[in-house]
């Protein structure tokens, strides 16, 4: 048995014969150079780079490979571009070449538009499953499973959102603040009349400041620790907004019988143990969860990258080196799934990522030296400043 059949799911037999890659460029037919419709039952879709993820770090990853030369293909399971991008109708801050002042949905459209506008593949509502042998991963779309073989793979996959246990958090009502935001703003469906928000990160003062903009009364948000975890700057919007941030309290249930009513919240002590006594109710129809992000690396434990534990980075990471490597040589990563952190970054380590990918299949040319020197200068200017001190302690741990 070859090793590439050792893998059953991934015979020769299991390509569709007429699954075509979606390609946007406008009014053009989709290409059939190097798409799986091309390849018979023995032969594998061959691409220089495989990006998995189109938010803003696989896009640019995408970007700068595809200038650099190399034949891409951009896999994501939504039917756009942009990733979490397209549901961030607020603007952005940090530095102009960062796009501050820029909404995150029309970063996720100037990025597309630049993908769509390049040679690159792009494969739409497609999940990858699987890292198989012979480096060949498994991709699901419209209820089939077929492979795909690239050179180089960059996982740019991002993160998923916690949950928290508490009683009936199963309820109805009871949501990620993250789907919550890809409800309203971007299939306008507002989700409920009264919300209670637990976590007071960026997210979880972002999404009820665009409930409270959709008409949603914000009843509160409520914050385990004796401070607020997010920007000043969102926390001092919202509490203009007249939004009480209560501190040092947390959820201990979900009321309601058919779905939520009201959440009970309790004080919590030292040890963040419930107070007895200081339990009370806040009528809500429902309850957000906004208590962090998880880097989505199960694809990269299955190909075998070493996977470290380092919570200031979001819990479980890939192990990359500052050229985004992994300890799989043909392997890179980027955005959040390398590291929790901000939609620049995400886009910097793109770059890298995307550049030093092209590097490794081909050779150094000037203009990947001057992208790779250049995005490391400005992601050690972001992290120089004092908000990201914890990112910079935890890559630091990546030995
Ligand atoms: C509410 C909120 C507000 C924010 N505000 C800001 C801000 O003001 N400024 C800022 O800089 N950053 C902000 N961010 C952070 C920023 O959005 C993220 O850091 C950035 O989107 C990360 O980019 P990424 O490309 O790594 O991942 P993502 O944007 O998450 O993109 C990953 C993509 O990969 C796809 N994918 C995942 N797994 C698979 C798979 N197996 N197969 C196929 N596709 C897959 C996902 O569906 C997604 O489309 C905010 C985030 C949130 C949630």
């Amino acid at each position: 048995m070859s090793s590439r059949t050792k893998n059953s799911r991934f015979t020769g037999s299991t390509i569709p014969q007429n699954s075509k890659i979606d390609n946007e460029k406008s009014g053009q037919e989709p290409r059939t150079k190097n798409t799986i419709q091309n390849f018979s039952s023995s032969e594998f879709p061959d691409f220089d780079i495989c990006i998995i993820g189109g938010g803003p770090a696989g896009l640019e990853a995408a970007i700068v490979a595809r200038t650099l030369g190399a034949k891409v293909i951009i896999i994501d399971d939504n039917p756009g571009l942009g990733g979490q991008l397209i549901k961030q109708t607020h603007k952005f801050f940090g530095s102009k070449a960062h796009y501050c002042g820029v909404r995150g949905v029309d970063i996720a459209g100037i990025l597309s538009k630049e993908v769509k506008g390049s040679d690159i593949d792009i494969l739409h509502n497609a999940t990858v499953v699987g890292y198989y042998d012979d480096d060949i991963i498994g991709v699901l779309k419209d209820d089939r499973l077929f492979p795909v073989k690239a050179k180089t793979y960059i996982f740019a996959t991002g993160a998923s959102e916690n949950t928290l246990a508490f009683d009936n958090a199963d309820l109805p009502g009871v949501y990620g603040a993250g789907a919550v935001q890809t409800m309203m703003n971007v299939y306008g469906v507002v989700p409920g009349k009264r919300a209670v928000v637990i976590g007071s990160g960026n997210i979880g003062l972002i999404v009820p400041y665009q409930l409270l903009q959709a008409g949603v009364e914000v009843a509160a948000i409520i914050e385990i620790m004796d401070k607020i975890g997010g920007y000043y700057v969102h926390a001092a919007k919202i509490k203009r907004a007249g939004v009480p941030i209560i501190l040092k309290h947390t959820i201990i249930e979900a009321q309601g019988k058919e779905c939520v009513e009201a959440a009970l919240i309790s004080k919590v002590g030292g040890k963040y143990e419930c107070l007895s006594g200081t339990e009370r109710t806040i009528e809500c129809d429902m309850i957000l969860i906004a208590i962090g992000l998880s880097p989505l690396c199960e694809l990269l434990y299955q190909a075998g990258c070493r996977i470290d534990y380092i919570p200031e980075l979001g819990g479980h990471v890939p192990y990359h080196n500052e050229d985004m490597m992994t300890t799989k040589k043909n392997i890179l990563v980027c955005g959040d799934l390398a590291c929790i952190e901000e939609a620049s970054t995400a886009m910097l380590e793109g770059k890298i990522a995307g550049a030093k990918a092209h590097e490794a299949l081909y050779s150094r040319t000037k203009q990947g030296k001057k992208i790779v020197r250049q995005a490391k200068q400005e992601l050690s200017v972001i992290r120089s400043s004092p908000f990201e001190e914890r990112i910079t302690f935890g890559l630091g741990k990546l030995k």
